[in-house]
């Protein structure tokens, strides 16, 4: 089929480990036809949930013992008659992948071609739970969808724009540049799509916009941006930096690493499993990563429920703090993911003390989850906006193949 003027169907694929997620926006008004996620691959009962038009849901078993069979599940589910496109136009006409990490090579989504699959494939040592997954996905989906273009959109793409004196580690500069160690950051989608939303709820230009963005999710960051750029975020090297996370220790002292080797004679895997796995809020709670749970457990007297609680709120005021001191003038504080979004709690135990920044919280306006949530005399805005990722991705993808 001739191409369309512009391409009305992007198909957005986010491929873990175990599970893909998958979003079809008619971009002529950014509406997601369906979105759903095929979960347990490779595990026992695999199946694949979805909702068809913000409508209908559901979840059924699927057959599906890799993540090709995965892609080929969520092409049979595009293939329902329900969702078919108007005559003459494709079901799909792009697909937007996201992916992990993009290393120094890419601040900017692009078309995938060979040499991006190189790229991509040469940054498995940097994220080795992601990137071969998301390469797996744009593999099997381009077999499945050859005729359309696809494009990456790299986690690690809106940090770019961070200066070598907040991305270097105090190491020998040799070992960091063979093993190209260096601050990259993560969500960096969802940290540039607030960004671009406060934006235009503010109804300001990019480049006079300073910002402080909190995506506080199971994975957690905080990011400072100056005239709408990425300057500074909490998370480094490795998503393990930075916040207290869901079961991610965040900052540590590094000698600790080292003390458990010797002292526990824990192996190079122990260490690795113990601070991305098993610490974080889980290990602090002792039962759960789920902060509602935890709150619930708090306020119904669970000391260590409510001391993870502070914790967590103690290490994410540090950062905005921190970053708050490196930028100067600071318009707006953001509240993005799932307990940035919800949780009108933790928003102000965080904002509690921050009023030396000019951060006054209205609480009414708090526990209503506005999107001002700041007093009318706080010199700094606090807002909650609901992150976006995949649709983020699925504009990028239009751009890329509009501007290729
Ligand atoms: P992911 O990083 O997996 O996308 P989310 O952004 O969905 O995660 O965030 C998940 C976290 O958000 C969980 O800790 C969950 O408990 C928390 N959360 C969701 N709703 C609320 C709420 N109403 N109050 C507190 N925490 C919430």
């Amino acid at each position: 089929l001739p191409m369309a003027d512009s391409p009305k169907r992007v198909l957005v694929i986010n491929a873990g480990s175990s599970s893909i997620k998958f979003c079809l926006y008619d971009m002529e008004n950014e509406f997601p036809l369906t979105r759903g996620i095929v979960e347990r691959i490779g595990l026992d009962d695999p199946r694949l949930s979805y909702t068809i038009k913000d409508a209908t849901s559901a979840t059924e078993p699927v057959a599906v013992k890799d993540h090709r069979d995965a892609l080929r599940v969520i092409a049979q589910h595009i293939d329902r008659p329900e969702l078919s496109p108007p005559a003459g136009h494709r079901a799909v006409d792009a697909v937007g992948h996201r992916v992990v990490h993009g290393g120094e090579k890419f601040s900017q989504p692009v078309l995938i071609d060979e040499d991006v699959k190189r790229a991509i494939r040469e940054y498995f040592p940097l994220a080795p739970l992601h990137n071969p997954v998301n390469y797996r996905g744009i593999e099997a989906c381009q077999e499945l969808f050859p005729d359309v273009p696809h494009a990456a959109v790299f986690d690690t793409a809106f940090h770019q724009t961070i200066p070598p004196e907040a991305y270097t580690y105090a190491m020998p500069v040799e070992l960091c540049e063979r093993h190209r160690i260096r601050k990259y950051g993560f969500h960096g989608t969802s940290h540039r799509y607030v960004t671009l939303e406060a934006a235009r709820i503010l109804k300001t230009s990019l480049d006079q916009l300073n910002l402080i963005t909190c995506h506080l999710g199971n994975g957690c960051s905080i990011t400072a941006v100056r005239s709408g750029k990425s300057v500074d975020t909490s998370i480094g090297f490795t998503p393990l930096e930075g916040l207290v996370m869901g079961t991610r220790s965040g900052d540590i002292d590094p000698a600790i690493v080292l003390f458990l080797m010797r002292h526990e004679k824990m192996t190079v895997d122990d260490v690795d499993e113990l601070l991305n796995k098993k610490s974080g809020l889980l290990a602090l709670s002792g039962s759960t990563n789920d902060m509602r749970d935890i709150l619930e457990a708090a306020s119904s007297g669970d000391t260590r429920a409510a001391l993870a609680v502070e914790v967590f709120v103690h290490r994410a005021r540090k950062y905005v703090g921190a970053f708050a001191a490196g930028l100067g003038r600071l318009d707006a504080l953001i509240f993005t993911a799932g307990i940035g979004e919800n949780s009108s709690p933790i928003r102000e135990a965080v904002c509690a003390e921050l009023e030396i920044l000019g951060i006054q919280l209205d609480s009414e306006r708090n526990q209503a989850n506005e999107t001002f949530v700041n007093t009318d005399s706080s010199s700094v805005k606090v807002m909650v906006i609901p992150t976006d990722e995949e649709v983020m991705i699925a504009r990028d993808t239009l751009s890329v193949i509009e501007n290729s």
